[in-house]
């Protein structure tokens, strides 16, 4: 069958699946989204009007490919619209020189040639005069790097993949995906329609839709919290998005509109989301204490009282690469899932591979250390 002709699901219209909808509408395949909320909802892993992009990857360096197939793509998709979804601000990774993840980033950087600045203590304390900076300390400065819109992302991609002919079901939760023997079957209440190819992309519901996954996907709950800055420091003509390594890993980001800093956390002191259905969006005072001390300790010029609590869920696999690929056992069924709090800043690369997936049965893309094929462990 040609890829024009191909009927494909994209089951889940948010980060992952309104990239997938693009992809997969752009090349001519009959798009239908299902989505339990609408577009640019806030109530899963998405929402809170910034997310960080970065080029250097201080986890694992296999990202970049990823990352630079995104950035064209980023670029893409903001041509073909017409609207500012990313704004490139730099990224400051900062914490001990001696921090492994110093060093990740920096034979990142080395590998693939990425534009960049490494700044000692006494530099890094002169020109980013808003972090109290300690002995020892350094930073590298990613300049192709800055902050994505969440929810303006979303949105843009369904619309345009609708503006290409994909048709999306809002309000709609598939109950079931069943393999058969020429395709698949997604499952509402309102019964049952026929597809070739099945793209699922439910982020935290992963486990409540796919029960039997042979892998453990962790959802936890994620906590974002907004502080208004005392001093001007924060809002001069540099603003980047910034990640401290240690001695307790978080990041923060300077609000697009000027006013405030979202700060959050890294994923051992995130709790578990329990039901997705049921998540608790409230914040305990006591949930705040681990944000005070941050602030106090490399921050002094944020007010301490939180002007804005939201709260998200997120799926971590063991490892926290992604699972990417076929549905063990039903090779109709292409899963993203598990993208572990790092997945915005790639998403439009993994819509793409889930578009060669969904209709070439394969991707050019380096993915074979985020893949579901002959994936052990998660
Ligand atoms: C607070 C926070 C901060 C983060 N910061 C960053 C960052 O700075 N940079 C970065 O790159 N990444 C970041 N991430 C990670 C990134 O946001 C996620 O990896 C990404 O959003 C996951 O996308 P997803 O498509 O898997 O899930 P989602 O975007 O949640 O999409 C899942 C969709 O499936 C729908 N759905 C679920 N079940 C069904 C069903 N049965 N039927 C129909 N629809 C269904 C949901 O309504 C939802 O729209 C962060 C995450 C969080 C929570």
């Amino acid at each position: 069958m040609s890829a024009a002709r191909k009927r494909v699901a994209v089951v889940g219209v948010g980060t992952m699946g309104s990239q997938a909808a693009w992809r997969l509408a752009a090349r001519g395949a009959e798009v239908v989204g299902y989505d339990r909320f609408a577009p640019g909802h806030d109530r899963s892993a998405a929402g809170g009007e910034t997310r960080i992009f970065r080029s250097a990857h201080f986890e694992d360096s296999r990202y970049v490919p990823l990352l630079r197939h995104a950035d064209a793509l980023w670029e893409q998709l903001q041509q073909e619209t017409g609207r500012e979804l990313r704004r490139l601000t730099g990224c400051l990774l900062m914490g001990p020189t001696d921090h492994h993840q110093m060093a990740t980033v920096l034979e990142s950087i080395a590998e693939h040639g990425l534009d960049h600045e490494v700044l000692d203590a006494e530099l890094l304390a002169k020109r980013f005069p808003q972090f109290r900076i300690e002995d020892g300390d350094a930073a590298v400065l990613d300049r192709r790097a800055g902050f994505i819109r969440p929810e303006l992302t979303i949105q843009t991609a369904a619309r345009r993949a609708e503006e290409l002919g994909a048709r999306i079901h809002r309000y709609t939760t598939v109950r079931e995906i069943v393999p058969v023997a020429d395709g698949v079957e997604i499952r509402t209440d309102a019964g049952s329609e026929h597809f070739d190819t099945a793209v699922v992309t439910v982020g935290p519901w992963v486990n409540d839709l796919l029960p039997d996954l042979p892998w453990e996907v962790d959802i936890r709950r994620l906590i974002s919290a907004w502080y208004v800055p005392t001093t001007d420091a924060w809002f001069g003509e540099e603003r980047p998005a910034f990640i401290r390594t240690a001695p307790t890993h978080f990041y923060g980001l300077p609000s697009p509109d000027g006013v405030s800093v979202k700060l959050g956390l890294s994923r051992a002191l995130h709790r578990p989301a329990g039901d997705p259905n049921r998540l608790d969006r409230e914040v305990a005072p006591e949930e705040l204490e681990i944000f005070t001390e941050l602030i106090g300790r490399h921050m002094p010029d944020l007010n301490p009282d939180p002007t804005r609590l939201s709260v998200y869920m997120e799926g971590y696999t063991e490892s926290s690469r992604p699972l990417v690929g076929p549905l063990p056992g039903a090779e109709n069924v292409v899963l993203l899932a598990g993208f572990s709090g790092h997945g915005f800043k790639l998403s439009p690369a993994f819509g793409d591979i889930a578009a060669d997936l969904a209709l070439d049965g394969t991707t050019p893309r380096p993915i074979d250390f985020i893949s579901t094929l002959d994936r052990a462990e998660a």
